[in-house]
């Protein structure tokens, strides 16, 4: 395991459309666009319209990948509800080359940032034993909770299987604004795979870390947002619609 500073750009900031509060209220349907999306970063993850499916980018190529197991690159007319993208360039990268569950992986990210008080982008590539996904399903009005809509969630498991997980850590206090903890994505390398991970294990491969030193939060003015009674308790509700963290 090696841990070097490579790189010396301090623009870490984070660009977010709505809150996982909001989303955790069923507000599923937003103003953004993929390609204004884009216009704001090339990593980062996220959900579309109708909250039909899970959202990674990747490189500036912003993957769809729905709950019949399709992925597609999504078209720069799609919009999102909730996304948070930033341009990635890794602070820290660390080499893993022994099999590393996510409890251990996280602790060690926990351990290189060594604050809780401080958000960072996390790109993990290589190889992983298995990976465990959820994709939610489009859903149609009157649209339910997501702990109700996440309740019938395709989850898919991949076994020996290359790829690369995006996502973000999160500070506890924070909770009602993103997923508090770790909210991960995966894809695999053959850009046909993928979903909200939900639990892994890496075999081989790295770790890249990139401190969040600012929150570009944009929050949407629609009518169903306004109108939304957005619970500001959600921990137990962000638990259990995005399985942990
Ligand atoms: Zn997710």
């Amino acid at each position: 395991m090696s841990n070097a500073a490579i790189d010396t750009n301090d623009d870490y900031s984070v660009y977010q459309t709505s809150t996982i509060s909001a989303l955790l209220a069923g507000v599923y349907d937003g103003t953004v666009t993929v390609s204004e999306l884009l216009a704001h970063g090339d990593f980062g993850l996220g959900t579309f319209n109708h909250l039909d499916g899970e959202m990674i980018v990747l490189d500036g190529v912003c993957y769809h990948l729905r709950s019949d197991g399709s992925v597609t690159v999504a078209t720069g007319t799609e919009h999102t509800p909730f996304a948070a993208v930033t341009y990635f360039h890794a602070k820290h990268e660390l080499a893993i080359d022994t099999v590393t569950t996510r409890h251990a992986l996280t602790a060690l990210i926990d351990g290189t940032i060594n604050s809780a008080n401080v958000g960072a982008s996390i790109r993990i590539s290589g190889t992983f034993d298995s990976v465990r996904t959820r994709t939610v399903g489009e859903q149609k009005k009157p649209y339910p909770p997501l702990v109700d809509a996440a309740a019938g969630q395709a989850e898919n498991t991949l076994t020996q299987v290359t790829g690369t997980i995006a996502g973000y850590r999160t500070p506890p206090f924070e909770d009602e604004i993103s997923v508090a903890g770790y909210h991960l994505h995966f894809i695999d390398d053959s850009r046909t795979r993928g979903g909200h991970v939900l639990d892994f294990v890496l075999s081989s491969g790295k770790v890249e870390i990139s401190p969040i030193s600012e929150l570009h939060l944009s929050l949407p003015e629609t009518t169903e947002f306004l109108d939304a009674t957005i619970s500001t308790d959600v921990a137990a509700d962000e638990n259990q619609a995005e399985g942990g963290s």
